[in-house]
């Protein structure tokens, strides 16, 4: 399957029906699995067979979907999750124990800064927030004895800013560490970032994965190629009890990280998919590369049109030459960024308001990525518990509007944006 292109990995990786079976992925509607003794399942138990025994652990259309995302990703293993911030938590809390430190860009989702900010650092670990525009010096300045990843987005939601994957990169190994990309927005289809150096990749498989807006998910996928043994992570290099002293990196080798924070943590937490979950966002996946190509060109001529239009204020796109990020767009997603824009419109929130409440084609959801044209305003809905230091932080704006293109014909998203812009 890895000589094949993305467009036919996404249709085809992880199932391959055999002689009579069903054509598409079914649906393993089953908690549990039988066995013929009890010998055969303790050894699952005791993690010296693999196979499904029960379904927070595995299951056949979660392993299916699992085994194409880490195709699509070039990993060497995934884990899929209930959403993108179990992904996100279960990314770092699989190395990362109270007393542990994280340097995180400032550029990344609200709800998962909350959860750093707030949940984790109340659990014990601390996050430096660096600037995603930080030289090799800044970056440097932020890591500690006790530091043990790096996390950013790969482009940021929803200020679009594009982070130098090689750069983060090569100053986490350069301290024995490894980063961690949240690669929602560009998808494996437009970016991959292990090819940049990244280690782990997450997703929120909520937005284009899925695409549907018919499930909320997320995955975490391991690379295989980050050197465990360096006396930082004794939770893989040293014996879990909890499995009659197994030592994850001794028996896993590459897969030790995904293996641990399945049988550890998945084990321990429960936050999987459910099956029916992993097949909608399976269906979602097999047209992943078709979607991904309409929603970038749609979003270019509307980012370009906007640019032209006197009511708009700025327009922020990363396809744009106008974009501070364009150049590095360029290098890492040649083939497109991701179907998201920023603008603001003269007037400031008065007007934005307006504009929003006017559009009949594009709705106003919390949502974003979808194959629907929507549109939303994060500072006072997703990022609104963030203050206005750590709004200029994240790159939003008060009067940043997100619109998300969808796949609909680009000349009616268009002719709504017009009809709205007028009425203000
Ligand atoms: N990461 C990014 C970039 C997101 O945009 C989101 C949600 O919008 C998340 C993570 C969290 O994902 P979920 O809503 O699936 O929990």
């Amino acid at each position: 399957m890895s000589n094949y292109r993305p467009d036919t990995i996404c249709i085809h990786a992880g199932y391959s029906p055999k002689n009579g079976e069903p054509r598409v992925l079914p649906i393993v509607q089953s908690t549990t699995f039988r066995y013929e003794s009890s010998d055969e399942m303790g050894a699952l138990f005791d993690l010296e067979k693999s196979g499904f025994f029960y379904t927070r652990l595995g299951n056949p259309t979660l392993d299916a979907v699992e085994q194409k995302i880490a195709a699509m990703e070039g990993g060497v293993g995934a884990l899929v999750t209930a959403s993108g911030q179990s992904a996100s938590f279960l990314s770092i809390f699989n190395i990362c124990r109270a007393g542990g430190h994280v340097v995180c860009s400032s550029a990344i989702y609200g709800g998962t800064f909350n959860l750093f900010y707030k949940t984790m650092a109340e659990m014990g670990i601390e996050f430096t927030f660096v600037s995603p525009d930080s030289t090799k010096e800044e970056l440097e300045a932020a890591f500690r004895e006790n530091t043990r990843c790096v996390f950013a987005e790969s482009i940021a939601n929803p200020s679009l800013i594009v982070t130098d994957i090689s750069l983060f990169a090569e100053v986490a190994h350069s301290h024995g560490v490894p980063l961690i990309v949240d690669n929602t927005f560009p998808t494996p289809i437009n970016f991959r970032p292990m090819e940049f150096g990244a280690d782990i990749v997450i997703h929120s498989t909520t937005k284009y994965m899925d695409g549907h807006a018919t499930q909320v998910g997320g995955v975490i996928v391991d690379s295989g190629n980050f050197d465990w043994n360096n006396g930082k992570y004794p939770e893989l290099t040293t014996p879990d009890e909890s499995y009659h002293g197994v030592i994850y990196t001794e028996r896993f080798g590459k897969a030790a990280y995904i293996v641990k924070a399945r049988t550890h943590l998945m084990r321990d937490i429960g936050a999987q998919a459910a099956p029916q979950n992993a097949f909608l966002l399976n269906l979602g996946l097999e047209t992943l590369a078709l979607r991904m190509e309409r929603h970038c060109a749609n979003a270019q001529k509307i980012a370009e049109t906007l640019e032209q239009h006197d009511k708009i204020a700025w327009v922020n796109y990363p396809g744009l030459k106008s974009s501070p990020y364009y150049a590095l767009a360029q290098k890492q997603m040649p083939n497109g960024t991701c179907g998201v824009i920023s603008f603001g419109i003269e007037g400031g929130r008065e007007s934005a308001v307006k504009f929003m409440d006017s559009l009949k084609l594009a709705s106003v959801v919390t949502h974003v990525a979808d194959l629907r044209t929507c549109v939303l305003h994060p500072a006072s809905t997703t990022h609104r518990q963030l203050s206005d230091e750590q709004l200029k932080e994240a790159g939003v704006s008060p009067d940043l509007i997100r619109l998300s293109v969808g796949i609909e014909n680009v000349q009616d998203i268009l002719e709504d944006l017009e009809q709205a812009l007028a009425q203000i």
